[in-house]
């Protein structure tokens, strides 16, 4: 071999080794201010709001646990505010709620952008299809969001939150695979009649057939993304169309509607 190629994979290797170490030993954020997070959950997140006294505790102190140990980074123009960081925070929260010991491992960094990217992740005004992803490859550990997305899903309560689809597949993804069955959380003899239903519920999209967001019908991944916006924003309409459904998505995810007792 070349030994300028040599040296160059060596000096790549090194560097790569260095850039994990950083990543690996990145410090925690200080602790954030309990008294703001709690305004913000109370005036902002519906699902907190269902929540009783103790229920609602615990979900406080998993958000700042979040907020504690996850970047949130400006991209270009965006700029993000607390408010910004417990939408995220509690769309990582929400799907997991029934979980308490659940971390996720897979997640250190937000990249916000202002506006939908692209593929390039450009924002550029004209056709930005991307309004958030699961970062991969190079992006592994982050994840890409737009804040004008994010805002909306929480402002419109309307059955699609584009933070909490991202966080399913974050959750999806922490068995090694983003394939529609969130391996750590589903019940195994669940997993056969799980796909049945999610082939058949496609079926009934390609159809017409379904109030379900058309994008679920691109494959078993995005359904159960799609399906969880739905799930976890209008659980009671999601009952009333879905009811099998819905109670499978219990079942995965130990999911009972919260009654407010105090
Ligand atoms: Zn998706």
């Amino acid at each position: 071999m070349n030994i300028i190629i040599l040296i160059a994979l060596v000096v790549v290797i090194v560097y790569w080794f260095i850039h994990q170490r950083r990543i690996a030993t990145q410090a925690p954020n200080p602790p954030p201010n309990p008294i703001p997070i709690e305004n913000l959950l109370r005036e902002h997140i519906p699902f907190y709001h269902k929540l009783n006294a103790e229920h609602k505790n615990s979900f406080q102190q998993r958000v700042m646990h979040f907020l504690q140990h996850t970047r949130f980074t400006n991209v270009g123009a965006a700029r993000h505010t607390l408010l910004d960081e417990v939408y995220i925070a509690s769309a990582a929260i929400i799907p997991l709620f029934a979980f308490p010991d659940w971390e996720y491992r897979n997640i250190r960094e937000i990249l916000l952008y202002e506006g939908n990217f692209d593929h390039d992740y450009t924002v550029d005004g004209h056709s930005n299809p991307i309004m958030g992803m699961v970062g991969d490859g190079a992006l592994n550990g982050t994840m890409l969001l737009s804040l004008d997305a994010l805002r909306d899903g929480f402002a419109r309560k309307d059955g699609s939150n584009t933070a909490i689809h991202e966080f399913v597949h974050l959750i999806d993804k922490a068995d090694g695979s983003v394939d529609g069955v969130p391996e750590y959380l589903i019940p195994k003899s669940l997993i056969a009649p799980w796909l049945k239903h999610i082939r058949a519920s496609i079926q009934d999209i390609h159809e017409g057939d379904s109030d379900i967001n058309p994008y679920g019908a691109t494959n078993e991944a995005e359904f159960l993304a799609v399906i969880s916006e739905y799930f976890f924003e209008k659980p009671d309409k999601f009952n009333e169309e879905h009811p099998h459904l819905y109670r499978m998505m219990n079942d995965i995810f130990s999911h009972r509607p919260q009654k407010a007792t105090d």
